[in-house]
């Protein structure tokens, strides 16, 4: 509540100042009766009573418009302690004053169209923000909010229209963004069966942002749909060249092709090429199964074995385990099958991705971060978390 207090305490005293000093006019007249009113809201607020202050200073509003800085300034504040309810309550009162100025009516818009975001009123926002952009009022706010409502509503091509409007208004590329919006309608595209147009539109994704490997795993997709094999695997090892950390989101596909070429063979040979430098885990399972599937379960065991000499993983070590005791150890089976259960249990706790810009934890692979709405920040947690030692 202090505060509030202190941002009221100015505009009272100024009030107080004004009264004293002009007397002779109506104008000034109203002023001075407005005073005491001031101050018996300062009284509300300082008895925690802020619903009874904020009354009093919306009714002194009718007489005296300029106070409507300090309203901004008090909703504002009651939006940033979370109370969204009141700070509608000013800032909706405000913008129904005939006598705001163009400036006064579109600071208070804006305001209340955060109040809106805030509040979850995307719809209400929406319009206000427009209203802004037509207003030519603090534009770059506004488009950057329309941004954030069209993509909660999942409206891919109103977000491409603002985002080219807002580009130029703010110092950083939007590519990475926009190369994601023409993902989206490309995946909407491919789920109504329209692949002429996700063709198009992953091509336009690539353009937005070339270093973008979500183009390129969904054109790997697109080739593997239509059973060009070869293709799709240039373009997951494409995927990979572009951020090798995606390399364990595209095993499983790479996988897929490889079954369907009958090479299994040639995926082992281009994963055994990732372990020496960062001896991903997702890798070491992979090469685990391929082994297994090749030269049986001993030749798995030995070297799933001798990868966790080198870097002991929680997902390997348990890996190693159910090899362990599904060979015939019966006593030794039985140990490790209790530990398998101890190192699962610990390992449900720990979500396996990360927002690498404000450090969210998911459970599973997000484009944009629910918490931070960055694109293409979620990435696998892998070292050093993951390592036992
Ligand atoms: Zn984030």
């Amino acid at each position: 509540m202090n505060e509030l207090v202190w941002l009221l305490l100015p505009a009272a005293a100024a009030s107080g100042w004004w009264a004293a000093r002009r007397s002779a006019s109506k104008a000034q007249e109203r002023r001075a009766r407005t005073t005491p009113a001031y101050f018996r809201g300062l009284n509300y607020l300082l008895n925690e009573e802020p619903d009874k202050a904020i009354d009093v200073f919306v009714q002194l509003l009718e007489v005296d418009s300029e106070t409507v800085e300090t309203h901004l300034a008090l909703g504002s504040l009651f939006r940033r302690r979370g109370e969204v309810e009141r700070a509608i309550r000013i800032h909706q009162n405000l913008i129904a004053r005939p006598a705001l100025d163009e400036e006064q009516r579109a600071n208070a818009l804006l305001e209340l169209g955060m109040d809106y975001m805030r509040a979850g009123l995307y719809d209400r926002a929406e319009n206000l923000f427009l209203e802004l952009k037509e207003m030519n009022q603090h534009v770059r706010k506004a488009l950057q909010n329309l941004i954030i409502i069209y993509q909660q509503e999942r409206d891919w091509e109103a977000c491409l229209r603002v985002s080219e409007e807002l580009e130029p208004l703010v110092s950083e590329s939007l590519g990475l963004a926009r190369s994601h919006y023409y993902c989206e309608l490309a995946e909407e595209a491919l789920r109504r069966k329209d692949t002429e147009k996700a063709v198009r539109l992953l091509k336009k994704a690539a353009r937005a942002e070339p270093e973008s490997v979500r183009p390129t795993h969904l054109q790997a997709r697109m080739a593997m749909e239509s059973g060009e094999c070869r293709k799709a695997i240039e373009l997951l090892h494409a995927a990979v060249e572009q951020d090798s950390s995606y390399l364990s989101e595209v095993i499983g596909d790479l996988r897929t092709c490889h079954a369907r070429l009958d090479d299994l063979g040639g995926l082992r040979r281009y994963l055994e090429g990732f372990l020496d430098d960062s001896a991903d885990v997702a890798v070491v399972l992979a090469l685990t199964d391929l082994i297994m599937e090749m030269e049986g379960e001993e030749a798995a065991s030995a070297f799933i074995t001798e990868q966790m000499e080198q870097h002991p993983t929680i997902r390997g070590l348990l890996r190693l385990i159910e090899l362990n005791s599904s060979l015939p150890h019966v006593k030794a089976g039985q140990i490790l099958v209790g530990l398998k259960d101890h190192m699962e249990r610990l390992l449900a706790e720990r979500p396996a991705y990360q927002c690498t810009k404000c450090g969210y934890s998911a459970n599973t692979m997000h484009w944009q971060c629910p918490s931070c709405r960055s694109w293409s920040t979620i990435r696998r947690k892998n070292e050093p978390d993951e390592k036992c030692r």
